[in-house]
């Protein structure tokens, strides 16, 4: 285990999606993609009809289809903003324990491990998720949360829980349903009681009310895993943006914006302003870089420098590829994360 220290600077040459996602000028020729290929596939091979560069080679996409063997990671962030001195040292612990209640769950496969460490986190009152997440412009607590497995795009989310115990948990039943991807509200929670999950009052959530009316930044909390047999998942769970309009949903429950996983090419987790990674698709950006051969460090890196060029939007994120170590990236004071390998 080692933590990490990928603090994004902004000036690393780099090249890719994330450094030049808009094309200078005019429109682009036709059957021509939008977005630059920035490297060559690891496995090489033709061109895709969809314009995204080189094929990916053909994968299982079924959960009994055997990978070869990985290394197992997992890196958990507590989420990126400004955290006070006083709180610092607190919130990193918070986030080392996650890690290590996720780690425990690694031989049960990426999905356990990130479940576990996402869910230890709901219940930890420092952090913007669960219990002590951030009140809304009435003064609520309104909980989104998602989950995505990297074998076969199977993905689940719920969004503006209020009494759903566990928010991590209901993502989890949604994607297990598989009829819809994203539940949210009143028929979220009617869902979640149907499936036997468990149930709080509203006011479980809120432990000290004006910490969290005037939470600071954007803290939401994730974790992206690998398993011994190359499976990738992510979870993401967060209480959004303080004082946002009642009904907001945020980028963490939207795959694609906050969160997304491949078991062919990674997994990758944000958190910051949840209106800019879905205005960019940030994580299925990075999930094109990374398809494209780019190292999941300068992935990062380019995720964090977009967000700020593109939008001068604050955040992170996390990445881990199919091999190697875990990343992470933001361009805000701090980002508590740990990793396990
Ligand atoms: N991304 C989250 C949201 O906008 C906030 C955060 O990361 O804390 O809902």
């Amino acid at each position: 285990m080692a933590p990490s220290d990928a603090r994004a600077t902004g000036d690393q040459a780099r090249k890719g999606v994330l450094a030049s996602a808009v094309p200078p000028t005019g429109l682009l020729p036709p059957g021509a993609s939008c977005i630059p290929s920035t490297g060559a596939w690891p496995s090489g091979g033709s061109s895709s009809a969809a314009g995204f560069g080189p094929s990916p080679k053909p994968w299982p996409t079924s959960r009994t289809g055997s990978l070869p063997s990985a290394r197992p990671a997992l890196i958990v962030h507590g989420g990126a903003g400004t955290v006070p001195d006083d709180e610092l040292a607190a919130r990193q612990a918070a986030v080392d324990r996650a890690r290590d209640a996720g780690w425990s769950s690694i031989a049960e496969g990426a999905l356990a491990a990130a479940v576990a460490a996402v869910r230890h986190m709901e219940d930890e009152p420092l952090l913007n998720a669960g219990i002590g997440a951030c009140l809304n412009a009435d003064g609520e607590v309104e909980l989104d949360a998602g989950v995505m497995q990297g074998d076969g795009f199977r993905v689940g989310a719920a969004a503006c829980l209020r009494d759903v115990r566990h928010p991590i948990d209901l993502a989890v039943a949604v994607m297990e349903d598989g009829r819809h991807v994203l539940l949210a509200a009143a028929g979220a929670s009617r869902f979640a009681r149907d499936h036997g999950l468990e149930m709080a009052d509203p006011s479980v959530f809120i432990t000290d009310r004006k910490r969290q009316e005037l939470m600071e930044g954007a803290d939401t909390v994730g974790a992206v895993a690998r398993d011994a047999g190359g499976h990738l998942a992510v979870a993401v769970s967060t209480g959004g943006i303080r004082g946002k309009l009642p009904g907001r949903i945020g980028d963490s429950p939207i795959a694609g914006a906050g969160f997304y996983a491949d078991d062919r090419f990674g997994a990758v987790c944000g958190t910051g302003q949840g209106e800019a990674y879905i205005r960019l698709g940030l994580a299925r950006l990075m999930l094109v870089e990374l398809q494209h051969g780019m190292d999941p460090v300068s992935v990062a890196r380019g995720a964090v420098d977009h967000l700020g060029k593109a939008l001068g939007a604050l955040g992170g994120v996390i990445v881990i590829g199919r091999e190697g170590s875990p990343h992470a990236a933001f361009n805000t004071p701090a980002m508590p994360h740990a990793i396990a390998e």
